[in-house]
């Protein structure tokens, strides 16, 4: 068997249209344009990219979005007062804290003090709490574009065996709760359990949301199933095998590295039904679903069904 490998990019640009013309209907018959306000606190390199893509989006679909640039020096005090002006801000119904945060930041006061309203990241514990009720809320944007892979490859997740490997809370646990709230089998791994491969070649749905390069082979996977790859691990070319090095040749002639999932690809791809790859699989929809979070947040704020 030869995978489907599910393409992340367009499935992403869909749900982004989707979006765009959900926006231009709000505008138009409410008057309301759904405004993202992101906080970024220091000069961390990889999140200013983040930030920058999710602004990029934000203005692909016609969310309006305003980035605030902090220095990394800032108080505790001071950040929370910049959380407080974007709560009350009638424009602003998202809001966002790129992670991580300087050290000397208690990152869950911060995240804690957006208001559980505008919190499209879902994770703020009212709507962690409601995730797991099976409250409507804002589910976290990574767990949720997991589900909207499966589910528009025409896939039921009802009675399937899922068994996701990681249990962080911001993407384990919450995939956990919206698998099984759409009627899966759900088993949880984690780095203490028994015969993982074991556990894992159950699974009609295998998630990988790891962060340990090329962990998941074709020992884990059993013939035809799902696997989404969550893990982004960046590998130097010194500690590439010849297999990565051949297949990765220009990545690693331009950059040196290549980002690899926590699937090794090229194994799993001859024994699954449909793969995710890295980059270019789960990526992208995280972004996409945070613009549909922020459109969810200002139809609720006008109060649109
Ligand atoms: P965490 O480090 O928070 O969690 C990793 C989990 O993996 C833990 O539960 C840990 O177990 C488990 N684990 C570690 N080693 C093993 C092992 N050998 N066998 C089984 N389980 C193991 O990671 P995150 O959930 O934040 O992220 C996971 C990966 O997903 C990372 O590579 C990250 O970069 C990527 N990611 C990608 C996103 C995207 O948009 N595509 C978004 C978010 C994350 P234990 O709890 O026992 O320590």
């Amino acid at each position: 068997m030869t995978a489907k490998i599910i393409d992340g990019k367009s499935l992403a640009a869909q749900i982004r249209e989707e979006v765009k013309s959900e926006v231009e209907k709000l505008k138009s018959e409410k008057g309301i344009v759904p405004g993202l306000g992101v906080i970024l606190v220091g000069e961390n390199p990889a999140s200013k990219v983040y930030v920058r893509n999710k602004a990029r989006a934000c203005e692909h679909v016609g969310i309006y979005s305003e980035t605030i640039k902090l220095h990394e020096d800032i108080s505790e005090e001071e950040l929370l007062n910049n959380v407080d002006k974007l709560n009350n801000r009638e424009d602003i119904h998202g809001i966002l804290v790129q992670l991580p945060l300087p050290e000397h930041i208690n990152s869950e006061k911060i995240l804690f003090a957006i208001s559980p309203d505008k919190d499209v990241d879902g994770f703020h514990p009212i709507n962690v709490g409601k995730l797991t009720t099976g409250e409507e809320t804002f589910y976290p944007c990574t767990p949720s574009g997991i589900i909207e892979i499966i589910k528009r490859q025409g896939i039921e997740i009802k009675g399937k065996e899922a068994v996701i490997i990681g249990r962080s809370n911001i993407v384990g646990k919450p995939v956990a709760f919206l698998l099984l709230h759409n009627h899966a089998t759900v088993t949880i791994c984690h780095s203490r359990t028994v015969d993982l491969p074991k556990v894992a070649k159950r699974a009609d749905i295998l998630i990988a949301a790891v962060g340990k390069p090329l962990l998941v082979t074709d020992e884990y996977v059993k013939p035809g199933a799902i696997v989404i790859d969550v893990g982004i691990n960046r590998i130097k070319k010194e500690d590439a095998s010849e297999e990565l090095l051949n297949w990765r040749k220009d990545a690693f002639e331009k950059r040196g590295s290549t980002l690899v999932g926590d699937v090794d690809f090229l194994k799993v791809k001859e024994i699954a039904g449909y793969l995710t790859p890295v980059p270019g699989g789960v990526g992208p929809l995280t972004v996409a679903m945070l613009m549909k979070n922020t459109l969810l947040s200002a139809k609720r704020f006008a109060q649109v069904k």
